[in-house]
């Protein structure tokens, strides 16, 4: 007879209070999940067979919420492949006209599909902060996860994006996200140290390709989407989620990236990152009502949200140093 696996301490027990939201400053915003490449630890689960992509509505309202909320002071903006998807270049020149900054979370490679060529003047031109996947420096890692090639195109990327001055020009950042590999057996790890790992991919991208950039965000790999079926085709998943636990660092917790952003889909749906968007996990307000982008702009203000939803894979944002969007937490 089958064992039943022994579950994970639920994450709202092992808080112990109420996961508070805190005032909104950052609008995320996941376009869908058309993408290029297909990746191996994709949370998103984008592809080039996907269609999901934001809807005008959903655009226009989202125009309005970056013209009508000043406190709003980053326009995250993910998908998939976000360039890829409609609404992305109006999106972008509105949060900078509004005095925002504006994100692109990039996968490099786009810039060489028909269409795309302009993206990085573009980017240039209105000083989007580009964060861009390069999940290892070494070219076999990184076509193991992302597809053949992908290295070699990547590496080009940023070459032309240094050639426009990202990297050495104070307006023009360019962050690496790194991610570490997936587990094929139990000797689980965090990811390393992220300012020993940045400072090696400095070294190594600047001496064999002459590649700067500013920083580097280490990723963990959270229990869902396509590194969830992976760990659960490795039968890994239940100790993972265990091993993650099992390293919860309660000092991680002021610093999430939940407590200050709201997480938008292509459909206008609100959630309190893009980790519960993708497990569908909508955020509440107080009387326990889903949120929209429309019910915010009836509203009339962006602080609906009392408490955090959280789930077994919030484990994978608070062991160790912590991970986010933006790297490591302390
Ligand atoms: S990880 Fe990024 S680049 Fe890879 S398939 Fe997902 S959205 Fe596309
Ligand atoms: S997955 Fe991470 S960012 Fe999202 S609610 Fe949980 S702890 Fe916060």
């Amino acid at each position: 007879m089958k064992v039943p696996a022994i579950a994970v301490t639920p994450f709202s027990q092992k808080l112990q209070a109420p996961f508070l939201k805190n005032h909104i400053s950052v609008l995320q915003i996941n376009l869908g999940k058309i993408c290029n490449l297909a990746c191996t630890h994709c949370h998103v689960e984008a592809s080039p067979s996907r269609t999901e992509e934001l809807t005008d509505a959903v655009y226009q309202q989202l125009i309005q919420i970056i013209e009508r909320f000043p406190q709003i002071k980053t326009v995250d903006l993910t998908g998939g492949a976000p360039e890829m998807m409609y609404g992305f270049r109006p999106l972008i020149k509105a949060a900078r006209e509004h005095g925002k900054e504006a994100i692109a979370r990039s996968n490099l490679t786009i810039y060489f599909e028909q269409g795309y060529a302009d993206i990085p003047e573009f980017f240039a031109n209105h000083q989007v902060r580009v964060v861009a996947s390069l999940p290892c420096y070494l070219e076999d890692n990184v076509d193991k996860m992302r597809g053949k090639g992908v290295f070699d195109r990547s590496i080009q990327a940023l070459q032309w994006l240094n050639r426009l001055g990202y990297g050495s020009d104070r307006d023009l950042v360019l962050d690496l996200v790194y991610n570490p590999p997936l587990p094929t057996s139990n000797q689980f790890s965090l990811a390393p140290n992220q300012q020993g790992l940045e400072a090696a991919y400095k070294a190594y991208l600047k001496e064999h390709f002459g590649i700067v950039f500013n920083s580097l965000f280490t990723i963990t790999n959270l229990p869902i989407g396509r590194s969830k079926f992976h760990l659960q085709h490795h039968k890994l998943e239940n100790e993972y989620s265990h091993f993650l636990e099992s390293h919860y660092n309660s000092a991680t917790l002021d610093h999430l990236m939940c407590r200050n952003q709201l997480s938008v889909d292509y459909l206008g749906n609100i959630y309190d990152c893009d980790f519960n968007q993708m497990e569908n996990l909508l955020a509440r307000s107080p009387d326990r009502e889903v949120l929209t982008v429309a019910k915010i702009l009836e509203l009339g203000t962006l602080d609906v949200i009392h408490e955090i939803q959280t789930a077994a894979y919030c484990y994978g944002c608070t062991a160790g140093s912590g991970s986010s969007c933006g790297g490591s937490l302390i």
